[in-house]
């Protein structure tokens, strides 16, 4: 058997692709951990970025390489991105979180272990861990079938641990397959928010020509207008400043509006308002200034927390019958179909 030694744990700030815009967005992923490895074929053990305490900083340390559960597999990692939501780990802001804990929820990797009940994954496949790392099968919502809504759901890196090691443990079920196409440092995003806004966006009720607009243009939000415009929906990007709408455009928007500058609402409804807002730069003043810009029955999603709570005005959803509402994540199979539909129709990641 040939173990690794992790000799340098590099964050290649290079390949930041969202920080630039991370102020609008503020909550998703901002960079790409890279790993490097050199073999070794004599040393057993392996080495993972831990934070020990609630509020402490990473720490290096070498454990056993770990042994998958019945089942489990054990996850070569080649990538894994750097996600705001770390910082949950790292500050102790998630209830119950033990520690040492391994953070990292955005993995790109290879099946380098089976446990002995797992048959429907490969040794060497390719695959992805994000946020959801697995369910119970037997409460009363995987039961039905929802397994996004298990009420003993894990979440990768928080709940076990994560991605930001040679090596990690995860349940068969949370593994999404990764198609060959698509590079290692690509996959970590869109396990994480490409998988929450094309999963939104799927289950939004908006058909093909109606009106989405996305708010912020961030590490979700760049996902978001890609998305909408890939589904086949008139697509509105919205952000601060006029210099966004280059990228706005570059992503598929057909409109942008400033929403520093002009009337967001009023321009929403000139296109007869929006069917859905996903609003992914968590502000609260933002967004509920937006409820009346939607179209009747159109519905606010809201799938990254923000900070404040929302102040609402009743009338307009009364008399429009529409809805706010959230939006958490997806299942491995939610982010399996989020790399087959962005392989297919060029979302990507943005550089
Ligand atoms: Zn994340
Ligand atoms: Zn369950």
């Amino acid at each position: 058997m040939v173990s690794l030694e992790q000799e340098t744990l590099k964050i290649d700030w290079g390949t930041i692709w969202v920080s630039s815009v991370a102020d609008i967005c503020g909550s998703h992923s901002s960079a790409v951990l890279v790993l490097t490895r050199k073999e070794n074929p004599s040393f057993m053990k392996t080495k993972v970025a831990q934070i020990g305490k609630s509020g402490g900083n990473f720490e290096l340390v070498e454990r056993e390489i770990p042994e998958p559960g019945p089942r489990q597999v054990r996850v070569k990692v080649e990538a894994c991105g750097v996600c705001h939501s770390d910082v949950f780990v790292k500050d102790g802001l998630w209830p119950g979180i033990q520690y040492p804990r391994v953070p990292g929820h955005e993995i790109a990797g290879r099946i380098d272990a089976l446990g002995s009940d797992v048959t429907q994954w490969k040794r060497e496949q390719r695959v992805g861990v994000g946020w959801h790392g697995g369910h119970c099968f037997v409460c009363d919502r995987c039961r039905r079938g929802d397994f996004a809504m298990c009420v003993n759901r894990k979440v990768t890196g928080i709940d076990f641990d994560g991605g930001y090691a040679d090596y990690m443990i995860v349940g068969a079920e949370a593994v999404a397959a990764v198609p060959d196409e698509l590079p290692p440092e690509e996959v970590g995003p869109f396990m994480c928010a490409g998988v929450t806004v094309y999963n939104a966006l799927r289950n939004s009720g908006a058909r093909g020509g109606d009106v989405v607009a996305v708010l912020g243009i961030g590490g979700l939000g760049h996902f978001g207008v890609q998305y909408a415009r890939k589904m086949g929906f008139v697509t509105v990007a919205m952000g601060r400043g006029a210099d966004t709408q280059a990228l706005a455009k570059k992503l598929g928007a057909h409109h942008y509006f400033d929403t520093n500058s002009g009337d967001t609402v009023a321009n929403l409804q000139k296109l007869g308002g929006a069917r859905i807002i996903l609003a992914t730069a968590p502000n609260a003043k933002a967004i509920s200034a937006l409820v009346e810009g939607l179209s009747p029955d159109g519905k606010l999603l809201i799938p990254a927390a923000p900070d404040e709570p929302l102040i609402i005005p009743m009338a307009p959803l009364i008399a429009g019958r529409t809805s706010v509402a959230g939006w958490y994540s997806g299942t491995a199979k939610d982010s399996q179909d989020t790399l087959e539909f962005s392989g297919l129709s060029d979302v990507h990641p943005m550089g």
